[in-house]
C-alpha cells in the first residue's frame, strides 16, 4: 500500500480510502475492516447517516466495533453531517444548521465509533451556496460548534464533501482557511472538479476522491483504452480509471465504498503500485480523449445543465452515458441505455431540439444529436435482445 500526506495537516493516509457506505451489514463491515488493516489500509471514511437503523446500529457504530483494540493513531478516520436550512435529523447528522446540533453530531459520532478524537470532520455534501450558508455563515453557525470542537483536540482538521462546481468550492475554501480537507467526485470522465483540485494542491489543502469508478459505470473492458495505451492493453477499465486517479498527485486518497474482498484486494493491487501511471502515460492518456470523440468536446460532468430541459430530462446523467457507450467504448452503459427507450423520464426520442441545455453547457456539446443517437442506439439494444 502507498500513503500520502493530506496537503500540509501532518496526516498521512493510505492512498486507498475506505468508504463505509455500502456495507451489508455488521458482519460485513467487521469482516472489510479486518481484511483491509491487514492490506494496510489505513483512512476510513465515515458518516452518521450510512446504513442508518437506530442510534447504536450503523455505519458508525460498525466501524467502531471493528476498530476496537486497534491503536487509535494507526487508522485515519474522517466523520460528517449534513448542513441544511430545514428539517433536522440529529441522530444521522441531517438537517443541521445550528452550534448546538453541530456539538450534539460530534459528540454523537464520537459515542457511536468510541473515539476520542477524529482527524477530520466534514461537511457532508456542501454542494450549493444554501448549503454553506447553513454550514458558515452567523454567529450560531455549525462552523462555530466545528471550530470549538477543534480547539478541545475532539477533530484535528476541518473539511467539506461536495459535489459543487469547481469555482463554487474555490470560494468556499477562500472564505474558510480552516478547511484544510476535502473530497469531490472525480475521474477521467467527470473531469469539472479539477480547478479545484488544483487550487487544493496549490494550497496545500488534502484532497480525496468519491466516485472514481462513476458509480460502478467505469468497468469491464474497452478496446480504446489499449489504443492509447498499448502497454496496458488487456487491463481493465477499472485498473486504468484507479491508475489515472491515483497518478494525480494532488489527489490524497481514493474512496471505495467496498463490501467484497475479492473487490477490496483488486482496489490494493493497484493501490500498492509505486508507479500507476506515469505524467507521459496520463499525459497520453487525456490527448488521446479528443481522437476517441473525434475533436468533439466531451461532458465533464459539470451540472450546469441540470434541471433546465423543458421535456424534464437529466441531460448531466444522460450525456455521460452516451459518452461511455459511443467514445469510449465502455459496455457496462449498455444496458442503462437499453432501458430508455420509451422510458417515463429517460427517453432521449422526448428532445425536442430546443437547445436550452446546449446555451448552458460550457462546452456547447451537440446535445440534441446525441440524444438523437442516444435513442437510436437504445431502440438497436432492445431490438438486439428480443432477437
Ligand atoms: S435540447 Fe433536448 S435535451 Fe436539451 S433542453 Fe432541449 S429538449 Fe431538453
Ligand atoms: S452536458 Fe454540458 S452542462 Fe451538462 S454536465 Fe455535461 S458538460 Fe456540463
Amino acid at each position: 500500500m502507498q500513503y500520502r500526506q493530506v496537503g500540509n495537516t501532518g496526516i498521512s493516509v493510505s492512498v486507498l480510502g475506505h468508504g463505509t457506505m455500502r456495507y451489508k451489514s455488521r458482519e460485513n463491515a467487521a469482516e472489510m475492516i479486518a481484511h483491509g488493516l491487514r492490506l494496510g489500509l489505513t483512512y476510513f471514511d465515515i458518516g452518521s447517516a450510512y446504513s442508518f437503523k437506530a442510534f447504536d446500529d450503523n455505519a458508525e457504530t460498525w466501524v467502531g466495533e471493528a476498530l476496537r483494540g486497534v491503536p487509535r493513531e494507526s487508522v485515519v478516520l474522517s466523520a460528517k453531517a449534513q448542513p441544511r436550512h430545514g428539517e433536522t435529523k440529529l441522530d444521522r447528522g441531517l438537517g443541521i444548521d445550528t452550534r448546538d446540533d453541530m456539538w450534539r453530531c460530534i459528540e454523537n459520532s464520537l459515542k457511536r465509533v468510541g473515539v476520542e478524537y477524529f482527524d477530520f470532520y466534514q461537511f457532508w455534501d456542501m454542494s450549493a451556496d444554501d448549503h454553506f450558508d447553513a454550514a458558515c455563515v452567523g454567529d450560531d453557525s455549525p462552523l462555530v460548534a466545528m471550530r470549538e470542537a477543534k480547539e478541545q483536540g475532539l477533530v484535528r482538521h476541518l473539511g467539506f464533501t461536495s459535489h459543487a462546481q469547481a469555482d463554487q468550492i474555490i470560494r468556499w475554501l477562500e472564505a474558510v482557511p480552516d478547511f484544510r480537507f476535502i473530497t469531490v467526485y472525480y475521474n477521467f470522465m467527470d473531469t469539472a472538479p479539477e480547478a479545484a483540485i488544483n487550487f487544493a494542491y496549490e494550497h496545500n489543502i488534502g484532497v480525496a476522491i468519491m466516485g472514481p469508478l462513476r458509480g460502478g459505470l467505469l468497468v469491464g473492458e474497452s478496446e480504446v483504452f489499449a489504443q492509447a495505451l498499448p502497454e496496458f492493453a488487456g487491463l481493465p477499465v477499472q485498473e486504468i480509471a484507479l491508475r489515472f486517479l491515483l497518478s494525480t498527485p494532488a489527489i490524497s486518497t481514493v474512496l471505495s465504498g467496498m463490501n467484497e474482498i475479492a473487490h477490496m484486494d483488486q482496489n490494493a493491487a493497484v493501490a500498492s503500485l509505486e508507479n500507476p501511471m506515469t505524467p507521459e502515460q496520463r499525459q497520453r492518456f487525456i490527448e488521446a480523449f479528443r481522437e476517441f470523440s473525434k475533436g468533439e468536446p466531451l461532458c465533464t460532468g459539470c451540472r450546469y445543465c441540470a434541471g433546465v430541459c423543458p421535456q424534464g430530462l437529466p441531460v448531466a446523467h444522460m450525456m455521460p452515458l452516451y459518452q461511455l457507450a459511443e467514445v469510449f467504448k465502455v459496455a457496462s452503459a449498455n444496458a442503462h441505455i437499453k432501458s430508455m427507450a420509451g422510458h417515463q423520464r429517460l427517453d432521449p426520442a422526448k428532445c425536442v431540439a430546443c437547445g436550452l441545455c446546449v446555451d448552458k453547457c460550457p462546452q456547447k456539446l451537440p446535445i440534441p444529436e446525441r440524444m438523437q443517437r442516444l435513442a437510436e442506439l437504445s431502440a438497436e439494444l432492445q431490438e438486439a435482445a428480443v432477437e
